[in-house]
């Protein structure tokens, strides 16, 4: 009789013909071979995460309280308190769930994703990725506009899933509880023109393919990516504990806010002083008023905005804001610039007024907070360029003129301090 083979691995049993390589007291099968074979060159191919990201898992003792969770993000993100305050209560919650177990048969705790609601700029992509920094998970970013449903040109949303698991380094487990941005979520409205180049279908078709995964199903992922084939080797990831935070501009939307007020004003409230209500509510950022249906009128269709329990509204930054953003964050870009000058032995001063040009003309581009990186680097390219090379220089000066101009910084020197202007 023959003796049935079984690989020690997967157990899987070995057909007749079937190759099975045997060790001293074990087998193992073709599949379990090509398996390991595949993560060793994943390991060997993804680089180690820098050693200041520690790698051990949040747990439950160790989950920061949302006091805690804002304090941190605090320190990254400028104003905002109330998506700050929302976004810790729900990721704290989230979380709580996630290592509790609770068992649904005894109460159901809800899947608590986000919808963050916001202009371009103004921190919606930093929030999430500063919330999956503090808690140590899996972190991924995709957009919206790029996504399909299946058979359609584009890609499919499991790659949004597969994209946690690179980050993860697919350990499956892990991903499994990481947080997913998806930006632009706005653009896959119903009735949004196709702003999309790879998309040949409507924002409803990828509204509908991703209601799934955003409420908990078993995904299969492609490991290599790309359009799921039927012979492709799959791997299954769960998303029932993967926290969606979705993220849009939602432009125009305060009109159709502005509408539903205006009808109730007439309707309902006829005896108070509309002007007054109205004045009031724009103060407010009137899309902090949003309500489901305004978001329905505006394209989502009512089962995935469902699929959000809680919804965010990020406020336009300030003058005072970007001042901010540039000086205050623990990674503001100022001080990153100061510690690269000081690596060179060199002072670096930016003056009030330079700083207050480089916001005025972030203000002018109406990109946020996002326009100040890119009017920096313009500024500093000469200087930057120069100033390694200058080993006499002690300190450099950025004034509002050098921003202006995008001219000469002022460099003083270490003996005779005496300044001088580079062109
Ligand atoms: P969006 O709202 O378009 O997703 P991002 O979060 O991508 O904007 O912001 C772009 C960059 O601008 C960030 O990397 C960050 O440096 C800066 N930034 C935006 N908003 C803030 C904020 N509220 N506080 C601090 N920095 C911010």
């Amino acid at each position: 009789m023959l003796e049935t083979r079984k690989c020690s691995f997967c157990q899987k049993i070995a057909k007749a013909q079937e190759k099975m390589f045997s060790g001293p007291d074990a087998l193992i099968c073709e599949d379990c071979i090509r398996f390991c074979n595949q993560s060793m060159i994943r390991e060997v191919e993804t680089p180690a995460a820098p050693p200041s990201v520690p790698q051990e898992p949040i747990l439950l003792k160790t989950l920061p309280k949302p006091v805690d969770l804002k304090k941190i993000l605090d320190e990254y993100v400028i104003g905002q308190e109330q998506a700050k305050k929302q976004l810790s209560v729900s990721v704290y919650n989230h979380y709580k769930r996630v290592f509790s177990n609770v068992d649904p048969k005894d109460v159901e705790l809800e899947k608590s994703n986000v919808l963050l609601i916001g202009p371009t700029g103004s921190g919606k992509t930093l929030l999430a990725r500063t919330l999956a920094r503090i808690l140590r998970v899996p972190f991924a970013i995709c957009d919206a506009t790029t996504l399909t449903q299946a058979g359609y040109v584009g890609e499919d949303v499991e790659n949004v899933i597969l994209r946690l698991l690179q980050d993860a380094n697919f350990d499956a487990k892990r991903a499994q509880t990481g947080i997913v941005y998806i930006d632009e979520i706005d653009k896959i409205g119903k009735t949004s023109e196709n702003v999309s180049i790879t998309r040949d279908v409507s924002g409803e078709g990828v509204q509908q393919a991703l209601l799934k995964i955003l409420e908990g199903t078993k995904a299969n992922v492609p490991p290599q990516g790309g359009r799921k084939h039927p012979q492709a080797e799959m791997l299954q990831i769960d998303t029932t504990n993967i926290l969606f935070i979705c993220g849009g501009t939602f432009s125009h939307l305060e009109k159709i806010i502005e509408q539903r007020l205006g009808k109730k004003e007439i309707g309902f409230h006829s005896d108070s002083d509309p002007s007054a209500r109205r004045a009031e509510a724009l103060e407010k950022n009137l899309v902090s008023l949003v309500e489901t249906q305004d978001l329905v009128k505006y394209g989502m269709i009512p089962e995935f905005i469902g699929r959000f329990p809680v919804v965010s509204v990020l406020d336009p930054l300030t003058e005072k804001d970007l001042l901010d953003v540039l000086i205050r964050p623990k990674n503001a870009l100022v001080r990153q610039y100061k510690k690269f000058f000081e690596l060179e032995n060199v002072e670096l001063t930016f003056t009030s007024d330079a700083l207050n040009e480089i916001v005025k003309e972030a203000i002018k581009k109406k990109t946020g907070a996002r326009g100040l990186r890119a009017i920096l680097e313009e500024v500093m390219l000469d200087v930057m360029y120069d100033v390694p090379s200058l080993d006499h220089v002690k300190e450099c000066v950025i004034n509002g003129r050098t921003v202006v101009t995008r001219g000469q910084a002022e460099l003083i020197d270490k003996k005779t301090d005496s300044q001088k202007e580079i062109a």
